[in-house]
């Protein structure tokens, strides 16, 4: 998969990219992450990307110029596959477990970050992209929200875990019925008198995922109810 990302901010992407499972990724050649700088593609001395909103009011926008060319730019660069562009924003469609799945079976994504009081809306007219939130708050830009997408559809990639089960076991996920995940133990047996529950140690696999299904249930009837509304687990 290759993921583009258009910032003001590249450096803020080195730390996320360069660590753990996404820079596993980026080693077996399973994810290219291109980092475009927005200034790039000013045209003026001081490399600017805002400007003050028509109609006033607070805050600056982010000029439609810019971003326009760079995708436009990133597209001819690399035409194929030309893939989903998804702007950032607090009040696009809410990024979930089902939406990263959708994503991460995308060969290329192109994320858009925009800072201070977002992206001037003819960018939105004339590119179309799919409005993307992480969650009903708002943030300073984009970049965490990119950064959030990128480690979340990566590690939905094949061999990316090394042990896929892991994400096809986790909270929200199909394989899991949409549920929480049970309560995870390791060693030592007790600690601070806590015994980790019995049956865990049992060696009995059947009983062991038994015990698990029920956890998961209950945890989600407890913290997450919505979760089951409509489903076949509703009333068990
Ligand atoms: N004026 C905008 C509004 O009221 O909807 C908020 C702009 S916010 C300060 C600056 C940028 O941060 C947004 O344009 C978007 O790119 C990003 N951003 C902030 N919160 C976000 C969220 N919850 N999900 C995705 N992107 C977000």
């Amino acid at each position: 998969m290759r993921v583009d990302v258009v910032t003001i901010f590249p450096p803020m992407f080195e730390g996320v990219i360069s660590q753990s499972i996404l820079r596993i990724a980026r080693e077996k050649g399973t994810l290219d992450v291109v980092l475009t700088d927005l200034r790039e593609y000013t045209l003026d001395r001081h490399r600017t990307v805002d400007d003050r909103p028509f109609g006033g009011g607070p805050g600056m926008v982010m000029k439609a110029e810019p971003v326009v060319k760079a995708v436009r730019d990133l597209r001819a660069q690399a035409p194929e596959p030309p893939g989903r562009l998804l702007l950032m924003c607090p009040q696009g469609r809410v990024f979930d477990q089902a939406y990263a799945q959708e994503l991460a079976r995308e060969p290329r994504l192109i994320l858009l970050c925009a800072r201070y009081e977002g992206y001037d809306e003819r960018i939105v007219e004339l590119l179309k992209p799919e409005r993307v939130s992480i969650g009903d708050y708002v943030l300073t830009g984009g970049e965490l929200p990119a950064m959030v997408v990128l480690d979340a559809v990566t590690r939905l990639q094949p061999g990316v875990l090394g042990d896929d089960a892991s994400a096809v076991s986790e909270s929200f996920s199909p394989a899991n019925e949409g549920l929480l995940e049970y309560p995870q133990y390791t060693r030592p047996a007790e600690f601070e008198g806590l015994k980790v529950p019995e049956i865990l140690l049992s060696g009995d696999h059947a009983k062991i995922e038994a015990w698990r299904r029920e956890q998961a249930l209950e945890r989600t009837r407890a913290q997450r109810p919505d979760l089951l509304e409509g489903t076949e687990n509703q009333d068990a």
